[in-house]
This record gives structure tokens, sequence and C-alpha cells, in this order.
């Protein structure tokens, strides 16, 4: 069924767990992604991108979660991913998402907060949970055409930016940051230690994809409640893709030939991710 992000992370926080959530484009990667979450019994939060929402986007997606979201019952958060601007808040609202994130992480302090601010006025009436982000992840973008350096999130700007702005949720930065990594990154515990001490509400971590287990159990064990994965999920897309063209048998192959093994390497992966953030048999 459809919740907010605000119900799945607090029992993950009251439980040291994480849910995962998924960058999704259309139905190969949701169902995919939903069927292993309700077979393994773990919430699930289901991302969009405004660069796939593009168009028709923004009834094709959100539309397949809210339609199939009650044949599952687990909990499911239809969540808008890194929106930057208070017109793709409204049209989420629209939309009918169950939760945005307001990314403000690329300005000064004030400012970010004053965005956060605004976004959480106009989506809270509506019943939808928020995300902020302070500090800031970087990486690659999405279209590899750039890069951001990352800044740390200050421990004393945590509480103010809470109150001031009434998020449900916080993505922090700890040493993670989007895209494929060059160098295996080093998340910083400590900091992220002094972070969840100061937090009344649950903290996120972006840029999941590609770190080390080991650094992801230390991050669940000290506070983070949901991690994004996005890279991971296309390079098993990629993986099932070369399965598939490897696999024709005849010219006109038969579309679930074509997508099962795309299909199948997600499922695959979102298994692993569930198994790795601790969320299985949490419903
Ligand atoms: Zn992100």
């Amino acid at each position: 069924m459809l919740t907010t992000l605000r119900e799945i992370l607090v029992p993950a926080r009251e439980n040291s767990y994480a849910v995962p959530g998924f960058d999704c484009v259309e139905d190969v990667m949701v169902r995919a992604v939903l069927e292993t979450a309700e077979r393994l019994r773990s919430p699930v939060a289901i991302m969009c991108l405004e660069g796939d929402l593009q168009g028709n986007g923004w009834h094709y997606i959100p539309g397949l979660v809210r339609a199939v979201a009650p044949f599952h019952d687990i909990p499911i958060a239809l969540h808008l991913d890194h929106a930057t601007n208070l017109e793709l808040i409204h049209r989420a609202v629209e939309a009918g998402f169950s939760s945005v994130m307001i990314d403000g992480s690329a300005l000064p302090f004030e400012e970010n907060v004053k965005l956060t601010k605004a976004a959480a006025d106009l989506v809270k009436p509506h019943g939808l949970s928020i995300e902020g982000e302070l500090g800031h992840v970087g990486g690659a973008d999405l279209e590899a055409t750039g890069h951001h350096d990352s800044i740390f999130t200050e421990p004393e700007e945590v509480v103010r930016f809470i109150e001031e702005t009434g998020v449900d949720a916080l993505a922090v930065s700890i040493g993670t940051a989007h895209g494929v990594y060059e160098a295996e990154p080093e998340l910083n515990i400590e900091r992220l230690r002094e972070l969840n001490a100061v937090s009344p509400i649950p903290l996120v971590l972006h840029g999941g994809s590609g770190t080390p287990e080991a650094q992801i159990r230390e991050a669940i064990r000290n506070g983070i409640c949901k991690l994004n994965i996005f890279a991971d999920s296309r390079i098993a897309m990629a993986r099932g893709m070369k399965r598939s063209v490897e696999g024709f048998t005849r010219p006109d192959p038969l579309p679930r030939q074509l997508f099962g093994p795309i299909q199948e390497e997600v499922a695959r992966v979102a298994a692993e991710k569930i198994a790795l953030f601790g969320s299985a048999d949490r419903v």
C-alpha cells in the first residue's frame, strides 16, 4: 500500500535498519523492485528523477506505482528524488507522490533553509513527507558531463535546519558520491555518529551504489535509515540487456525474452540491497 516516507523511516530508525530507495523508470524496474520487496517483506521507496518524468512520464511512472501499490501488502513510498525547485514540488503533489525530496544542498545555508521550508509548506497540507539535504553529496551528474565535490554535513547546522524547515528526513553528506566510484569511498562514520546524535529525525544516505558493504553496515548501525540506489540498478539492467541480446534464438524475440533478463537482474540487485540493509521481514 502507498504510504509516506515518514511512516516507513520512523520504525527503521527505532530498529536500526535502512529502507532501500530505488530510482526507477517505468514498468521493468518498478515491477522487479516491488515484487522483490514484497517477497522479502521489506518496506521500500520507489523514487523518480526529473529527467525521467518529462512529458507523459509525470503520468506513466507515478500513475503505475499508484495503480499497483494497493496490490502489494508492503508499505511503499512514492518519492520524488532531487527536486531543485518549487515548480517540481507542486507537480509532484498533483501527480500523487506521497513524498518529495527538495535538494537545496548546492545553495548557501540560509537559502537552502528558505527553499526547503517553502517546499515543506507546500506539501504538508497535502499529507506528503519531505526530505531535505544538508551538506552536499557530490559526484558525477546523471549525464556524466560534470563532477561536483562533496561537502560534509556540519552537526552544528542540523538542529536549526530541521527546526526551521520542518523536514521529515535529512540527507547527509559523510563521504559517498553519486554515480560510479573511481576510487573506493571512505565514509566518515564518526561524523555520522555526531549527526545522528543531534538529529531528531531519520537520516538518509545518497550515493549508496558501489559503497563497500562493511561501510554500508556501519552507516546503518550509526543512524542511516534510507539508502538511495540508482547506479547499481543501471549496471544490473545493462547486464540483463547483454544476457537477453546474447540469448536471442530467433529474429523476433518475445518481449518477455527481451525484458525478462533485465527484470531478473534488477530483482537480484533489489534482493541484495534488502538483505544488506536489514529491511527484510520488517512488514
Ligand atoms: Zn541523490
